[in-house]
């Protein structure tokens, strides 16, 4: 396998605006040897994702990011190789999107009551099947013209604060965590400690997932708080947990780029080596591990 190796991006089949061809393409024009799509709550994308990389001559590892949700905080999980057809994790992760469309349709709603949106605007904004999330609802307000750009949506409409907002359902990471194991799969807690408040996960709460079968910290991101980075960079070295980095790039849906962090091989390669869900796609077709 090749590096650099980028281990978190989004397509279309999630809130990424490129399509997992296209993602593959952007990722061999970035110069990425390797790289993961992660896809919230959604696997779908694998076999296009697969098929285009190995026409790209870079490896794909093949993953997925999970949401979770520890009290009021919203933990995302990447699981990386896990078995896409296992019955569980089918079940719980139809069971988010189901309820990311009922929460989205209720946002929708209480906008449409405040401002010229509707449920169709945002529809016009998802590829069939995708998992709908906030990018879709902010998309539409900016394709209304309601709001410049999805972050000035997010910080508007949509933040939490401003009435409109619901959450969704999504299972504790601890259950997260055992049920991407029992799928073959690598854990790794997405951007540990982003900014605001008191959103990094109590201490004694890593030993726990670390115990049920947590791999690693994705420490290199860029909403990773500087100080907190610290803090999670000795949690990871006092547990034995792997070190990730990561662009999380959702083409121009945020200004991150491909690439702006990397994962080194070494951890890549423990990841490939210790998964039993499913294997990497690797340039040359064969499978690899
Ligand atoms: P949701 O999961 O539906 O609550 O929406 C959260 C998703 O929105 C995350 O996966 C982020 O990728 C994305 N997101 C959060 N903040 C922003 C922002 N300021 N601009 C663009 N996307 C964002
Ligand atoms: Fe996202
Ligand atoms: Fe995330
Ligand atoms: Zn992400």
């Amino acid at each position: 396998m090749q590096g650099p190796a980028d281990l978190h991006t989004h397509s279309s089949v999630s809130d990424g605006t490129e399509t997992p061809t296209q993602l593959m393409r952007a990722a061999a024009a970035a110069g990425l040897g390797t790289i993961a799509m992660t896809d919230h709550d959604s696997t779908a994308g694998w076999a296009e994702a697969g098929a285009e990389a190995q026409r790209q001559g870079i490896t794909l590892i093949p993953g997925m990011e999970l949401s979770t949700k520890y009290e009021w905080r919203s933990v995302h999980l990447l699981a990386y190789l896990v078995d896409p057809l296992n019955g569980d994790l089918v079940k719980e992760t139809a069971k988010i999107r189901e309820s990311r469309l009922r929460r989205a349709e209720g946002i929708v709603a209480r906008i449409g009551s405040d401002y010229p949106l509707s449920w169709a605007d945002v529809l016009a904004q998802t590829t069939e099947g995708a998992t709908v999330g906030r990018p879709h609802i902010a998309d539409a307000l900016v394709a209304l013209g309601i709001v410049r750009t999805r972050s000035e949506a997010f910080d508007g409409i949509l933040h939490p604060r401003n009435g409109y907002y619901a959450p969704h359902y999504a299972p504790d990471p601890l259950t997260a965590v055992k049920m991407v194991r029992a799928a073959g799969g690598i854990p790794v807690i997405a951007h540990p400690v982003p900014a605001g408040r008191d959103r990094m996960l109590p201490e004694a709460y890593f030993k726990t997932l670390t115990d049920a079968g947590l791999f690693g910290l994705e420490i290199d991101h860029r909403e990773n708080t500087e100080e907190g980075k610290v803090v999670v960079r000795r949690i990871a070295a006092e547990l034995g947990l792997a070190v990730t980095g990561s662009s999380d790039y959702h083409g121009t849906g945020k200004p991150n780029r491909l690439g702006e962090n990397t994962t080194s091989m070494e951890v890549v390669e423990r990841i490939v080596r210790e998964a039993t869900g499913s294997s990497p796609i690797v340039p040359s077709g064969v499978v690899g591990r």
